[in-house]
């Protein structure tokens, strides 16, 4: 398998952070199965950046072509939530864009520890996938490593998130559920206070090289 340093990427209208490959998931649709789909040359990493290399790649671009910083990885960016704390204080100082995470939400599972008061004033948004509102589903579709315990961690903290953070969305992608699982989805939402969103289902860009 190719790999190389490819620490932040342009995607959308962000700037994204490539922080770990690590994830405590194997999500029957990840993309990181087929490497082939990406949209740069590689975002397995040789090996995880330092806070010091993730600040550098921040600053040797030019900002304001970009709406948002976004914590991403091709992996779970929790896994690294030293990394997330120290470079969003470091985004702060240097300028205004919105700092974002993406998240399987299971930062507290894997960190054995509350996280969602660390967030606030340095994390404006988190997206979360929620991938189905029937644990079954969501178990056999994440196939996380902490099993049962993780559809309940995530509703818990993404309730908690919406305390600290301004913006938390839950979401899951049009085509892969049933429409009632999307409203019990929606309902789920209104009881966190949490926003939900149906991300449309995107074919991934096969890489040509
Ligand atoms: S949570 Fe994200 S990185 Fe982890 S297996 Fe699922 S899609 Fe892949």
């Amino acid at each position: 398998m190719k790999k190389g340093m490819v620490i932040a990427y342009p995607e959308y209208d962000g700037l994204y952070l490539n922080i770990t490959n690590r994830c405590p998931c194997a999500c029957t649709f990840c993309i990181r199965k087929g490497d082939e789909f990406n949209n740069v040359d590689t975002l397995w990493l040789e090996r995880e950046p330092t806070i010091e290399e993730v600040e550098q790649a921040i600053e040797a671009e030019d900002l304001s072509k970009y709406k948002e910083i976004v914590f991403c990885g091709y992996g779970e960016p929790t896994e690294r939530l030293d990394v997330i704390l120290a470079v969003s204080d470091f985004i702060k100082q240097r300028c205004s864009l919105p700092v974002r995470i993406n998240t399987n939400g299971l930062g507290e599972l894997i960190n054995g520890k509350k996280i969602a008061h660390l967030l606030e004033g340095r994390i404006d948004a988190i997206s979360i996938s929620l991938n189905s509102s029937d644990p079954e589903i969501y178990e056999k579709t994440v196939r996380p490593i902490f099993k049962e315990k993780a559809f309940p961690a995530l509703l818990s903290f993404a309730r908690d998130a919406a305390k600290y953070v301004p913006k938390v969305v839950l979401s899951t992608v049009s085509t892969t559920i049933t429409a009632e699982d999307e409203e019990k989805c929606r309902k789920i939402c209104e009881k966190l206070g949490v926003t939900y969103r149906i991300r449309q289902y995107i074919e991934p860009k096969k890489n040509e090289k």
